[in-house]
């Protein structure tokens, strides 16, 4: 069986391992060695990539006690090789996990909160705790888990033989399924649990440890957490945003939020305003086309294009023109496509529905609706004027033929 190197020393990226079997496996390799820096997935963490001589190890697993790494190309059995695991991204996984182990210790302390789930992604990690956490518990419990952090403690994987031994252990969380030797993490004065991965040294080497968001998941909560130089980065992103808004609002930092505030307040009122002069704006168009309609029979149609009204607006203009014994259908250029409404008045003897199929065919567009109201849209917005001449004649045509 492999021996596991990183199970030994956390911070050994590199060894020399004789390869034991190489055999085809998907679109590569899959070599095992007779020991390795390289950590495989599980508990919550992936695995470790990097390189073995000449190739690309790119995951690692471990299957019945076996540690399979997948390569991209063959290894001779039976050569020793140098194995080097990618130091960056180990070193993040680690800072991620150790923060994950002081953080769910801190929620079972202050609040009995439990991990019942972990999950590590090479962009976030998240913890799903078995009760509903406040705002204020996650700010209390991420304070005392980077306290953690500041007083350096150190973090010890040590292997029990007996089930004896560590039913004796204060563990914090056991998982189940595991036989002897089950390997236990502790962090002094802190968190102590199984766990089979790699951990920073001390808790110092976390960094920092943030709470970036918490959601109801399954009845508790989700929260997501970023650590080390992933919490640097995201600070410095986020800190960067917050300068250019400041920029834009020539303002301190600590003012933007009034900023935004008063900006979307105007911004409401302004539309509310809008709305208004909308409206009367629509009342005079209105009575515009209304004189303007084409008599058919003891019906009137109104016809007209226009540009630039949004297709709320150009509802409320269409039936403000739907007089009595009145058809409207209004046309609006807008951003390149046509919008259109077509509306009936009381008295009038058809359901829009029966006119819509001529109004999409002639305007090359898409709509429907019932009864008084149908509206649509078509992708292009030439040829409207005249599709729109042909449409009032066919109106009028088939309405003074109407009783
Ligand atoms: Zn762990």
């Amino acid at each position: 069986m492999t021996k596991r190197l990183y199970d030994l020393d956390s911070h050994q990226s590199e060894s020399n391992s004789t390869v034991l079997s190489c055999v085809p496996a998907g679109e590569g390799f899959d070599i095992v060695l007779d020991q390795t820096v390289f950590f495989p997935e599980g508990g919550g963490q992936p695995s470790d990539t990097g390189t073995l001589g000449e190739a690309t190890v790119l995951h690692v697993r471990e299957e019945a006690g076996e540690i399979y790494h997948r390569v991209d190309h063959a290894l001779a059995v039976g050569k020793t090789i140098p194995g080097k695991v990618d130091w960056v991204r180990r070193f993040d996984l680690m800072q991620q996990h150790t923060g994950e182990h002081l953080l769910s210790f801190s929620f079972y302390e202050l609040f009995a909160a439990c991990n019942v789930g972990f999950h590590l992604a090479l962009d976030y990690a998240t913890i799903d705790f078995d009760k509903p956490v406040s705002r204020e518990q996650i700010q209390e419990a991420e304070l005392l888990a980077n306290r953690f952090v500041w007083k350096n403690l150190p973090v010890q994987a040590t292997f029990y033989e007996t089930e004896e031994e560590i039913a004796a252990l204060p563990l914090r969380k056991h998982a189940e399924g595991l036989t002897p030797p089950i390997r236990i993490v502790q962090v002094e004065g802190a968190d102590m649990c199984t766990c089979c991965a790699p951990h920073c040294y001390t808790t110092g080497e976390i960094g920092s440890i943030f709470v970036v968001d918490a959601s109801s998941y399954k009845g508790g909560t989700r929260i997501t957490f970023f650590c080390g130089e992933r919490a640097l980065r995201l600070h410095r992103a986020q800190h960067d945003d917050l300068d250019a808004l400041a920029r834009r609002f020539s303002c301190q930092r600590e003012a933007v939020v009034g900023a935004v505030k008063k900006l979307s307040d105007d911004y409401g009122a302004l539309k509310k305003s809008e709305r208004e002069l909308a409206k009367s704006l629509n009342g005079y168009m209105a009575t515009e086309f209304i004189q303007g309609a084409s008599v058919a029979g003891k019906y009137h149609v109104v016809a007209q294009l226009t540009s630039g009204i949004d297709a709320a607006r150009l509802k409320d203009l269409a039936q403000a023109c739907s007089a009595e014994k009145t058809l409207a259908l209004l046309l609006s250029e807008s951003e390149g496509r046509l919008l259109y409404v077509l509306s009936s008045g009381t008295g009038f003897p058809l359901d829009v529905s029966e006119l819509m199929p001529a109004v999409n065919a002639a305007l090359g567009g898409k709509g429907g609706g019932r009864g008084t109201l149908a509206q649509g849209t078509a992708p292009s917005v030439s040829g409207a004027k005249e599709a729109l001449e042909q449409i009032r004649s066919y109106f009028v045509k088939r309405l003074s033929d109407s009783k």
